[in-house]
């Protein structure tokens, strides 16, 4: 299905007041911007808007403050840090709504930008207050949503807001949603996707899909372990989600009759204790003796999945092979890094931890498509409607 909702592109915004609803949610270090990315994500939306003559009031939030205002969780910082990639002066709202907001809203001139304070300093934000939403909309001509991270839930600033604006997809949006949903619709094959990380109860609604949909689904990170439980397999010290063995068990049975190979590793890197300076040892296997915990996956399972990955026409990344964290365990998901980089198929990555671990590597460039969105992308591929998209015009 190809992204069914109109897009910025087909609106008319020269001399209009937009609303762009963008992810501006970045961690802050001392009170200044740490990592940059959904900033500079969120600026070809806001170029395009400012080159097109639009009056651009942008909203996000930041954080978890809880509907109450706090000086730590502002967007004060994200406001310096616009200005300087756009070149401008962008201006923060000291409130989300309110009459100081909306002077600053009538105030802007076209081209001009300006940002609201943290929409979670409304408790109506996460409500998706109808109230809230008519104050945000007020504002504005019309809305954009560029907010891929937060459009698996319908809040004010996103669904709300979309229902009483002419809304559209922003272009960060349309990418992600374009982008993941080539991964389910029609993918060149064969389909190979990469899970790992912690939990098997995270990504069960995506085993469970692509199961259906994917030739092979390959297993790393402490999400195997599980699934040897559920085999009867030893485990040792291991990190094992109790709940998830019996989700594995369940994904085992459904694979058995599905045309979908669920391959798990075939030998792992042991520690002691998760710490970087810990005890390693090599295991030709899978059996974890005590006192000992699976760290990452070994060379031979590692070298096997970088095979699969250089023959597959379309592969999805999702969860690090291990606890790449700490330099000793790092090689497996290093292997299976460099494979999607240099994989000839189309390639995606998801996952907050999945792109940390590429940018460790230094291989971000080299994939197709890294999406931003954690919750959001699992949503997605999942094969649920996120209500942020939902909620837009149809195209
Ligand atoms: P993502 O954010 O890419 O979706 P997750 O959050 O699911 O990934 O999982 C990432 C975390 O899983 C990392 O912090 C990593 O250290 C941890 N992890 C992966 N494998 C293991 C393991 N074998 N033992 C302990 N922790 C692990
Ligand atoms: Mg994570």
């Amino acid at each position: 299905m190809a992204f069914d909702r109109a897009c910025l592109r087909d609106a008319d915004v020269d001399g209009r007041t937009v609303l762009v609803r963008a992810d501006l949610n970045v961690p802050l270090e001392a009170g200044q911007v740490g990592d940059d990315t959904r900033i500079r994500a969120a600026l070809p939306t806001i170029r395009d808007l400012v080159s097109r003559n639009a009056r651009v009031v942008l909203c996000s939030h930041l954080g978890r403050p809880g509907g109450i205002p706090a000086r730590e969780f502002s967007l004060g910082p994200v406001a310096d840090r616009l200005s300087e990639l756009l070149g401008t002066e962008v201006e923060l709202a000291p409130e989300v709504v309110g009459d100081r907001a909306r002077a600053m809203a009538a105030g802007l001139a076209p081209g001009e930008v300006l940002l609201l304070e943290n929409t979670r300093f409304e408790p109506g934000e996460t409500d998706n207050d109808p109230e809230l939403a008519r104050e945000l909309a007020a504002v504005a001509d019309l809305f954009v949503n560029d907010a891929f991270g937060t459009a698996h839930r319908a809040h004010a600033s996103n669904a709300g807001v979309a229902a009483l604006l002419p809304a559209y997809a922003g272009m960060l949006l349309e990418r992600e949603v374009s982008n993941l949903s080539a991964v389910a619709d029609d993918p060149d094959r064969p389909l190979v996707v990469v899970l790992g990380g912690a939990k098997v109860s995270d990504k069960i609604g995506v085993i469970d899909r692509f199961l259906e949909l994917a030739d092979q689904i390959l297993i790393g990170g402490a999400m195997c372990f599980p699934f040897y439980r559920a085999r009867g397999i030893a485990t040792g010290d291991s990190l094992v989600e109790e709940d998830g063995i019996t989700l594995a068990a369940g994904a085992l049975e459904k694979a058995e009759g599905s045309g979908c190979e669920l391959c798990l590793p075939v030998d792992l890197s042991l520690g002691r204790e998760f710490d970087p300076a810990t005890d390693r040892r090599d295991l030709d296997g899978v059996e974890v003796p005590d006192g000992w915990m699976g760290l990452d996956i070994g060379p031979r399972s590692a070298t096997g999945y970088a095979g699969r990955i250089a023959a597959a026409g379309t592969v999805l990344w999702n969860g690090p092979m291990g606890a790449f964290e700490l330099d000793q365990f790092d090689s497996g998901t290093r292997t299976v890094a460099e494979a999607v980089a240099g994989a000839a198929g189309f390639t995606v990555v998801g996952g907050g931890d999945s792109v940390a671990a590429l940018a460790k590597f230094g291989l971000t460039d080299r994939v197709d498509w890294v999406s931003t969105g954690g919750g959001a992308s699992l949503e997605l591929l999942e094969g649920r409607p996120l209500p942020g998209v939902e909620a837009l015009k149809a195209a």
